[in-house]
């Protein structure tokens, strides 16, 4: 019997080359989707959406194309299916590395001083609380693409298409409304979701 799409269960892709995916894993599973840790590429065949978590932009690069996973993640994006990069994870989607998102980011552009804050934003009429951490902003945008959120006047949330991208971490400050946005369109993209088991 076909359960409702509301009950089914979200298979999410978390790229475990390095960097801060556990706590992606986690929030997700406490969310009622079920993780899937994507460190080759044919872990990413099956999932309804990807998360690409914060850590050091420049190793997880070199872990993608020592996996050959670059090309695999752009096919995947290209599908249309559902993409959070966070922190770290925004930079591997900008122009200057996947090019799936048609920004360009600024690395550690807070400065060196101020290498963590917190800050209360505003995304899609939602409060969201956001822990930056040697976080980047979004020095150049492409006219697709739709600003969410800005610190100073500097793009921290963007939005193109199915790809959603963020300079902070809400998966480390408790903060699930992002998390829940993205799953609501992994949600109504999981044609192959798992049906709820209860
Ligand atoms: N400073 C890191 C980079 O530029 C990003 C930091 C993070 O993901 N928290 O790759």
């Amino acid at each position: 019997m076909m359960r409702p799409l509301a009950e089914a269960v979200p298979v999410v892709g978390v790229l475990a080359l390095q960097g801060d995916f556990e706590a992606h894993a986690r929030m997700l599973r406490e969310l009622g989707a079920e993780p899937v840790e994507v460190r080759v590429p044919r872990d990413l065949s099956g999932l309804d959406g990807l998360v690409m978590p914060g850590g050091e932009a420049p190793t997880m690069t070199l872990g993608t194309e020592r996996e050959g996973l670059a090309e695999p993640l752009r096919a995947f994006v290209g599908e249309g299916k559902p993409v959070l990069g966070t922190c770290a994870g925004m930079i591997m989607l900008d122009r200057g590395h996947l090019g799936v998102l048609d920004v360009e980011c600024r690395r550690n552009a807070f400065g060196r001083q101020i290498r963590s804050f917190e800050a209360n934003l505003q995304i899609e009429g939602k409060p969201v609380r956001a822990v930056f951490i040697r976080a980047p902003w979004v020095d150049v945008c492409g006219e697709d693409v739709e600003v969410l959120a800005a610190v100073d006047g500097h793009p921290v949330a963007v939005r193109q298409g199915n790809v959603l991208a963020v300079s902070f971490h809400p998966e480390l400050a408790g903060e699930t409304r992002l998390h829940e946005l993205f799953l609501t369109s992994a949600r109504s993209a999981g044609t192959r979701s798992r049906p709820s088991p209860s």
